[in-house]
């Protein structure tokens, strides 16, 4: 059980510049995303492409957005635990106990949830034996690509990730590069780099095929595969990855008891509590009158979320308005000496 002052949920923008605000107050807290890195919206859909609305950066991308915010709370040494999902959210006394996929149980004295449009998660084989594999030999990411040495792999899918994997495994695995269509969407050079690297037999090309079935019992032995005109083809493979894209699901967040509407979380503008007392919502998953969904927005609901949660975490204590430039305490906490 790990006990924290605050959970934050989700760790796009909003949740890390929450994390900043949590800090300067004087609060410690843990935080949970479903991705495998940090950043939401921003790292996942839009790494390159540029901003031009965060206060006082006249342009910056994604990535480089999400990298000043992992810089501005470097100082809190805050614990992220990626690729997790929060599943259940209990309440235990005056304390919130929760639990996720990956069995982690946190003790908190509230939540603020920044889960954005809901969890990204990976779009998946429809075939229904994927699901005793999954994790195994069948994977929607890759973490750890030295597995693959020397084995048969399997990629489906016609976009960037599926072709640029096909090309880095290609090296050192034997590729199956598998697509429902005719035509790939990834970047041109990519797909001219697969098709040369077929014409010399180091990637396998096979188009308008789709999984079909699976076979084997504790591994997979072989799929079969269907083509456009009904023909099946059964091949041997050690693994299969799976590059379909994301889908968003708000999940489990529907069932913590609290109020809806139309997938948002309604939240008052004092301090972005939601009908639960202890659990916040702020950034593109809250609503309320006047609502932006802008990063913008999300900064500024962060800092009364984070303030609205130090009476939970401080129950005898007063919180005392300070401003960054000259507060000593802040500074303490920001690790910022005297002569800096
Ligand atoms: C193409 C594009 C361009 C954009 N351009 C701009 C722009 O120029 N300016 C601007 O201000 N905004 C822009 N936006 C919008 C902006 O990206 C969003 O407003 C912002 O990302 C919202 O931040 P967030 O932290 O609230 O949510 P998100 O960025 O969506 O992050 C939420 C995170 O929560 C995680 N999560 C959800 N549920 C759970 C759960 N149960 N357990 C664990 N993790 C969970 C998700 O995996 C996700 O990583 C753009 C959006 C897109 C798609």
């Amino acid at each position: 059980m790990i006990d924290t002052d605050v959970l934050v949920i989700g760790a796009g923008p909003t949740g890390l510049f929450c994390v900043h605000q949590l800090g300067i107050i004087g609060l410690k807290c843990e935080v949970v995303d479903n991705l495998d890195k940090i950043g939401g919206q921003c790292i996942e859909l839009y790494p390159d492409k540029p901003i031009y609305d965060i206060p006082a950066i006249s342009v910056c991308t994604g990535e480089e957005l999400t990298k000043n915010l992992i810089k501005q709370i470097k100082p809190f040494k805050t614990n992220f635990h990626l690729g997790d999902r929060v599943e259940e959210v209990k309440k235990v006394k005056d304390n919130w106990i929760i639990k996720t996929i990956k069995g982690k149980e946190f003790n908190t004295k509230s939540i603020i949830i920044a889960g954005g449009v809901g969890s990204f998660e990976p779009r998946k084989f429809s075939v229904k034996e994927c699901e005793k594999f999954e994790g195994k030999e069948i994977l929607y990411s890759v973490k750890d690509k030295t597995i693959f040495e020397n084995k048969t792999v399997s990629i489906f899918g016609g976009g960037d990730a599926a072709l640029d994997w096909a090309i880095e495994l290609s090296a050192t695995s034997k590729v199956q590069l598998i697509h429902r269509r005719d035509e790939f969407r990834g970047a041109q050079a990519s797909v001219d780099k697969v098709k040369e690297l077929s014409k010399e037999g180091k990637i396998e090309l096979l188009t308008k095929y789709q999984l079909s079935s699976i076979k084997g019992d504790k591994k997979i032995e072989s799929i079969g595969i269907k083509h456009d005109d009904d023909d099946i083809k059964n091949i041997e493979t050690d693994y299969l990855l799976g590059f379909f894209g994301l889908i968003v699901q708000l999940g489990p967040i529907t069932n913590w008891g609290l109020n809806l509407d139309k997938k948002h979380i309604p939240v008052n503008t004092e301090n972005f509590e939601t009908n639960q007392k202890g659990i916040f919502a702020i950034g593109d998953i809250c609503t309320y009158p006047g609502k932006l969904k802008l990063i913008l927005s999300g900064f500024h609901e962060g800092a009364l979320a984070a303030r609205g949660s130090f009476k939970y975490a401080r129950l005898d204590e007063k919180l005392r308005f300070e401003f960054s430039t000259t507060s000593k305490r802040v500074h303490s906490r920001l690790g910022i000496k005297k002569d800096d």
